[in-house]
């Protein structure tokens, strides 16, 4: 049984008094769940440390939203995994489709904050995706493969419950137009089939969740499909009423 995982991303959104606000009423909100699930923020470097403080002793985890490879030096602007762990971090996301198109992020770039973030003991959450027009292309499998393959050939995890693949189709992030629960768990299938073949039999309990325009109508049916174990959430997580009836539909 894998265990749902349901991540906020806010993206260049809360600034710190709105963090705060935020993971307040999240926190007040998630505070009866029972069920074992993972629930994770991520808020942007300059609230980190307002989230941090204030989830300490709940079930939220902190994560960053990206992460740079190398450990420390000269590299202006950017963060390490062992900084992102000092401020808190359990998690990173990386490779996002906002980092691979608006900044031009590789393949080749997304696996090396992979490796530099596992071996740091930073946990990850790597996003893949297809555009609308490799989709119509027929090219979602095809792409979806070289972006996974290149995220985890060779990768030596001994932990799988330390890597979440997250399978989020460009053409659904911020449009409000999601992948229906039968074309995601077509993909979350396929990507299931690409890291048994990688990895062998543990791969099984990897996890693979799904983000695209989650809201609280469409993660009930989501939920339900066999390969989909939780959600990346962006704009519904960036209110505290619509991300806690997510995280409570994922605990029931
Ligand atoms: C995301 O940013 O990862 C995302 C899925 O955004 P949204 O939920 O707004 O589509």
């Amino acid at each position: 049984m894998r265990k749902y995982m349901i991540a906020g991303n806010w993206k260049m959104n809360m600034l710190r008094h709105e963090a705060s606000e935020l993971t307040r009423n999240i926190i007040s909100g998630v505070a009866d769940i029972k069920h074992d699930l993972d629930i994770l923020l991520a808020p942007p470097y300059t609230s980190l440390d307002v989230v941090r403080g204030l989830i300490e002793g709940t079930k939220i985890k902190l994560s960053a939203q990206d992460v740079f490879w190398e450990d420390r030096g000269a590299y202006t602007g950017e963060i390490s995994p062992t900084m992102l762990l000092d401020a808190g971090c359990e998690w990173t996301i990386i490779g996002h489709s906002e980092r691979r198109g608006i900044l031009d992020e590789t393949d080749s770039i997304v696996r090396k904050k992979i490796d530099a973030s596992l071996n740091d003991g930073l946990n990850v959450i790597a996003c893949v995706g297809e555009t609308l027009e490799q989709r119509e292309n027929g090219e979602t499998i095809d792409i979806v493969k070289t972006q996974v393959e290149s995220a985890i050939a060779g990768l030596d995890i001994d932990d799988t419950s330390r890597f979440v693949i997250a399978y989020e189709p460009v053409w659904a992030i911020g449009t409000g137009k999601n992948a229906t629960p039968e074309q995601s768990e077509d993909v979350h299938a396929a990507i299931r089939e690409i890291t048994g073949n990688i990895f062998g039999q543990d791969f099984e309990q990897l996890r693979i969740i799904y983000g695209g325009s989650v809201k609280v109508d469409n993660i009930k049916e989501l939920l339900e499909m066999e390969n989909i174990d939780g959600a990346l959430i962006g704009g519904a997580g960036l209110n505290a009423d619509s991300f806690v009836k997510i995280v409570k539909m994922a605990g029931e």
